[in-house]
C-alpha cells in the first residue's frame, strides 16, 4: 500500500499548480475564454482524452489532479472544465461512431470546441429518467422537442450531448442521447441564470423547437441513452469531489497564511482559532484520500460508485464547511467587497448540488452499505 503520488503524478501535480497560480485569473461575471485558451495550449481541455485523438493520453488520475488545481484558482474554470472532459467529451470517446470520433473529438480534445451535456429538466433533475424531451423518428433522422434547464456552458458550448425519449412509457429504456451542434435551427438557449455563485461559468436553459438532427448524430444505440449517462456518473462526481478540494483548499490555504502572518506580526492566534484549522486540513486530507482512492480505483477499471459518492460528498460538503468556519477566523474589515472566502463560499454551496446531489450521494451510500450487510 502507497498512500503518495507516484514520481509523474507528483510531478505534474506541481506543473498543474503552478500553471494555475501564474496564469488564471478568478473568473469574476465574466465566461473564462482567456482561462480555456491558456488550458487549451497546454493541452489540458484533452488531458485524459488518447493522442492518436488529438489529446494528451494522461490518466483520469492526472486529470482529477488538474481539476483540484485549476479550481482552487477559479471554481467556474474547474466546472467548465471537468463538464467539458467527463460528460462532454467522454461519451464521444467511448460510445461515439468512427465518423463522430472524426468529426469532434480532436476539436474537443485541443480545446477549440468545448462540450455539454444536457440531460436536467425541470422536474427531471434527481429523477433523470423522467425526462420530457421528445425525440420522434423522421425521415431525416429525428425531430426534437422541449427543453433543458441548468446546462453548464449554455450558450457558449459548440457540441450538447442532450438527452430525449422515443417514448416516454418506456422510461429510461425510451431515452436515447443525440450530439447537437451549437446554431442548429430549432435550438435557443437563454440569458444565463443569475445564480449565488459559480459567476463565471454559464448556465442557462435549452429549447429545442422542432430540431433535426440527422440518424448520424445519435450517440450510442437507441434506447441506451441513460445507460450511457449513468455511466458517466462516477467519473463525473469524481471530478467535481475534486472541485471540491480545490474549493477547500483555497479557503484552507488563504486563512492558514493569514493567520501565520498575524504571527509574523507578533499578534496571537487563538486556540480556538488554531483547533478550528487542525479540524479542517484534517478533514481536507481526508477528503483527498477518498478522492484519490476513488480516481485510482476508475483508473484500474474496478466497480467505484460508492467510493465516487463518497469522495464527492465528502470533499463538497468540506468545500462548503471550511469557507463558512475560515470567515470566523478573518477580521470583521475582510467581510467587504470582493472578500475571497466569500466567493469560495459561493461557488462552493453548488458542488453540493449538481452531478447528483449530495442527498442522492447518501442514497448512494447507503444502498450500498446496506446491500453488503443484507443477508
Ligand atoms: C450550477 C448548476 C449547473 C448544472 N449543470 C448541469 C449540466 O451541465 N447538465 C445537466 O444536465 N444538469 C446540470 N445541472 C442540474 C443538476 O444536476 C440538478 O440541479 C440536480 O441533479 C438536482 O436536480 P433538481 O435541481 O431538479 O432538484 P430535485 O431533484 O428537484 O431535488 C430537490 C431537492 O430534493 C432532494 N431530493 C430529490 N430526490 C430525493 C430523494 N429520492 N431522496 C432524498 N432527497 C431527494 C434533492 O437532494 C434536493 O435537495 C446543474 C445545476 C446547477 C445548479
Amino acid at each position: 500500500m502507497d498512500f503518495c503520488l507516484s514520481p509523474k503524478h507528483a510531478a505534474r501535480q506541481i506543473e498543474f499548480r503552478e500553471f494555475a497560480d501564474r496564469e488564471l485569473q478568478p473568473a469574476g461575471h465574466t465566461f473564462p475564454r482567456d482561462n480555456l485558451r491558456k488550458m487549451a495550449g497546454r493541452g489540458y481541455m484533452g488531458l485524459p482524452v488518447p493522442r492518436e485523438w488529438g489529446g494528451q493520453g494522461e490518466d483520469f488520475f492526472t486529470y482529477i489532479l488538474l481539476i483540484e488545481e485549476i479550481s482552487r484558482i477559479c471554481a467556474s474554470t474547474g466546472v467548465i472544465l471537468a463538464v467539458h472532459t467527463s460528460v462532454g467529451t467522454f461519451p464521444l470517446l467511448y460510445y461515439g461512431t468512427q465518423a463522430q470520433k472524426e468529426r469532434y473529438l480532436p476539436g474537443l480534445a485541443r480545446g477549440e470546441l468545448l462540450g455539454a451535456f444536457a440531460l436536467s429538466e425541470a422536474g427531471a433533475g434527481s429523477d433523470a429518467a423522467a425526462l420530457r424531451t421528445s425525440a420522434r423518428r423522421i425521415e431525416e433522422g429525428y425531430c426534437i422537442n422541449g427543453g433543458k434547464v441548468f446546462i453548464t456552458s449554455g450558450g457558449e458550448a459548440d457540441l450538447y450531448t442532450v438527452f430525449a425519449t422515443l417514448d416516454q412509457s418506456l422510461g429510461s429504456r425510451g431515452i436515447c442521447a443525440f450530439l447537437i451542434e451549437k446554431g442548429t435551427p430549432g435550438l435557443t438557449v437563454a440569458p444565463p441564470e443569475k445564480k449565488m455563485g459559480l459567476h463565471g461559468s454559464a448556465t442557462t436553459e435549452l429549447q429545442f423547437t422542432d430540431l433535426v438532427v440527422g440518424a448520424d448524430q445519435l450517440l450510442g444505440e437507441e434506447g441506451k441513452g441513460f445507460a450511457l449517462a449513468m455511466s458517466l456518473l462516477d467519473g463525473g462526481r469524481i471530478g467535481i469531489a475534486a472541485q471540491g478540494l480545490g474549493l477547500a483548499r483555497a479557503s484552507l490555504e488563504a486563512t492558514a497564511a493569514y493567520l501565520a502572518s498575524r504571527l509574523e506580526k507578533g499578534d496571537q492566534v487563538s486556540q480556538w482559532a488554531r483547533f478550528t484549522l487542525a479540524d479542517l486540513f484534517s478533514r481536507l486530507e481526508a477528503a483527498r484520500l477518498l478522492t484519490y482512492r476513488a480516481a485510482l480505483l476508475k483508473e484500474k477499471g474496478q466497480p467505484c460508485s460508492r467510493e465516487a459518492a463518497m469522495a464527492k460528498c465528502f470533499a463538497t460538503d468540506l468545500a462548503v464547511e471550511a469557507a463558512i468556519r475560515c470567515i470566523d477566523l478573518w477580521p470583521p474589515d475582510e467581510y467587504e467587497g470582493e472578500y475571497p472566502l466569500f466567493r469560495y463560499f459561493c461557488d462552493a454551496k453548488v458542488t453540493q448540488i449538481y452531478e447528483g446531489t449530495n442527498q442522492i450521494q447518501r442514497l448512494v451510500i447507503s444502498r450500498d452499505v446496506l446491500k453488503t450487510f443484507h443477508k
